[in-house]
C-alpha cells in the first residue's frame, strides 16, 4: 500500500520506517505514536528527498525538540563555515536546523544541507524569494512566491514557515489595533509590505490549496507562520495575534484534510503569567497541532541575555503545551550570532526543553537527573562530566580550580557536605579543619 505523507500513512495504519525510528527514540509503542500522528498531534517532518535524515517526532507528548537558525548572510558568506556551525549544532543536540540564508547561492547551500545534514531542515521561502528574484518587492508576482515553495520542496526541505495567516482581514485588524511594536516577524513584514504595495491578497493564503498539493507531494510539514506574533510584552495576546491564530486554526483543518502535517508558530514576547493561557488557547483553536515557539521572551529589558529570557519562557511554554522551541542567542536584537552565541543559545534551549520534559513526566527525562545526582553524591567527577549536558564546560570549570582534596571541589573544600555526610554515614571520622 502506498502513502503520500506520514499523516496519510498513519491514518491508513502503516508504520513507516521513520515512525518506527521515532517510536524507538521516544520509548513508545509504534501503535501509540501512529495514533498521535494520525490525529495531527505529532508530526514527523521527513521530506522524501532528504535521504540522510535522522527523523524526529514533534508533539507535546514527546521529548521537547529544539531548532537552531543558521544560514549564509551578506556578512557571513562562507558556506563551509556555516556548514561547520550546522554540524556543531547537531553535535550539541539540536534536532532541527532552519536555513535562513539571505545572501549568495542559497540553493546550493540548501541542497548541501539536505545532502549532508541529518537534522530536520526547515526554511522560510519568503526570505529566499527576495534574494532569488532580486527585484523590487511589488514586482514579485503571486505565482513567483509559490514557485519558491515548490523549489524548496524539491530540494528536500522537511518543514517550511509559510506566512499564510496574515490575510487582508488580519492586516486590517492589525492596522486598526495600532500595536506598540507593529510586526516583528521578518517574513510577516515582507508579505505585509507586499500586500500593502500591490493591494492584493496574501498569495500564501489565496493559493493555499496549491501549497498543500506541493506539501503533499514531497511530504513537507507546514509550519504556519505567525506574522503577528507579539514583539513586546505590551502586544502579548492582543487582537492581531489572536485573529491570526484563529485563521491558522482554520488553515490547519484544511491541511489535515489533504493529509499535510502541520505545526503552528507562536510568540514571541510574553509575560510569564500569560504563557499558560496562550498555550491552552493555541491547543484548543488548532486542535492539538504541535506548537513551535520563538521564546517566548518573558521580559524586554535584557538584550545580551535573551537566551535566558527565552529559556525561562520556553520552559514554561513547553510545560503547558509547546512541543518545539526555537533557540534564541545572546545576540538576539543586537547582531548576527557568533559560534559562541550559537552554543550559548543551544544550551539555554536544551535546558528549557529538558526542564519541561521532567515537569511533564516524559519517559526517561527524570532518570537523567537521577543519575547525575547519584554521581554528585558519590563525588564521581568523570560520571558527572559524562552525564552533563555540556560535559566539556563542566570539565573545564573544574580543571580551572582544582581542590586540595581530590574528592571535593573548591566551592566548600573541606566543608564539602557530600563528602562529609558520606563519611559519617559510613561510620568514618570527619575533621573539617583537616
Ligand atoms: S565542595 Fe560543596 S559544591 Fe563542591 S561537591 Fe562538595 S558540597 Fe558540592
Amino acid at each position: 500500500m502506498t502513502h503520500t505523507t506520514q499523516r496519510d500513512a498513519a491514518r491508513r495504519g502503516i508504520i513507516t520506517k521513520e515512525l518506527k525510528t521515532v517510536a524507538e527514540y521516544e520509548q513508545m509503542q509504534p501503535e501509540e505514536l501512529l495514533a498521535l500522528v494520525a490525529k495531527g498531534q505529532v508530526v514527523i517532518p521527513a521530506n522524501k528527498n532528504h535521504t540522510c535524515l535522522k527523523p524526529y517526532g514533534i508533539g507535546n507528548q514527546l521529548k521537547t525538540k529544539i531548532n537552531v537558525n543558521l544560514g549564509t548572510s551578506k556578512d557571513c558568506l562562507d558556506m563551509e563555515v556555516e556548514l561547520a556551525k550546522v554540524m556543531e549544532s547537531v553535535r550539541m543536540g539540536a534536532e532541527s536546523i532552519m536555513d535562513l540564508s539571505s545572501f549568495g547561492d542559497t540553493r546550493a547551500f540548501r541542497r548541501k544541507l539536505t545532502a549532508e545534514c541529518p537534522a530536520i531542515i526547515g526554511t522560510v521561502p519568503i526570505y529566499d524569494a527576495v534574494v532569488y528574484y532580486n527585484k523590487a518587492l511589488q514586482e514579485i508576482t503571486a505565482q513567483e512566491w509559490i514557485d519558491i515553495v515548490r523549489m524548496h520542496a524539491e530540494d528536500g526541505v522537511d518543514f517550511m514557515t509559510i506566512h499564510c495567516g496574515i490575510n487582508q482581514m488580519t492586516a486590517s485588524r492589525f492596522k486598526a489595533a495600532k500595536r506598540h511594536t507593529n510586526i516583528v516577524s521578518r517574513g510577516g513584514s515582507i508579505i505585509f509590505a507586499w500586500m500593502e504595495l500591490t493591494g492584493n491578497e496574501n498569495p500564501f493564503y489565496e493559493q493555499y490549496d496549491e501549497i498543500l498539493e506541493i506539501c503533499q507531494q514531497y511530504d513537507v510539514t507546514l509550519s504556519l507562520g505567525d506574522a503577528c506574533r507579539p514583539g513586546s510584552l505590551e502586544d502579548a495576546g492582543d487582537i492581531p495575534q489572536i485573529e491570526e491564530l484563529v485563521t491558522l486554526g482554520e488553515l490547519t483543518k484544511r491541511a489535515w484534510e489533504k493529509n499535510v502535517q502541520v505545526i503552528i508558530e507562536g510568540p514571541g514576547h510574553m509575560p510569564l503569567n500569560q504563557i499558560q493561557a496562550n498555550m491552552e488557547i493555541q491547543q484548543t483553536i488548532c486542535k492539538g497541532a504541535p506548537f513551535y515557539v520563538l521564546g517566548p521572551l518573558v521580559t524586554d529589558v535584557a538584550p545580551g541575555y535573551d537566551h535566558i529570557t527565552a529559556a525561562i519562557g520556553g520552559a514554561v511554554a513547553a510545560m503547558y503545551g509547546a512541543s518545539f522551541l526555537c533557540y534564541v542567542t545572546p545576540a538576539e536584537h543586537l547582531r548576527l550570532p557568533t559560534l559562541e552565541d550559537v552554543k550559548e543559545g543551544i544550551m539555554a534551549s536544551k535546558i528549557a526543553a529538558h526542564a519541561a520534559d521532567v515537569a511533564k513526566g516524559i519517559k526517561g527525562a527524570k532518570d537523567w537527573d537521577y543519575k547525575m545526582s547519584e554521581a554528585r553524591r558519590e563525588l564521581d567527577w568523570e560520571k558527572q562530566f559524562e552525564l552533563a549536558m555540556d560535559g566539556e564546560k563542566a570539565r573545564r570549570y573544574r580543571e580551572e580550580s582544582l581542590p586540595e582534596k581530590e574528592d571535593t571541589c573548591t566551592m566548600c573544600g573541606k566543608m564539602c557536605a557530600m563528602r562529609n555526610v558520606n563519611k559519617i554515614l559510613r561510620g568514618e571520622y570527619v575533621d573539617i579543619m583537616d
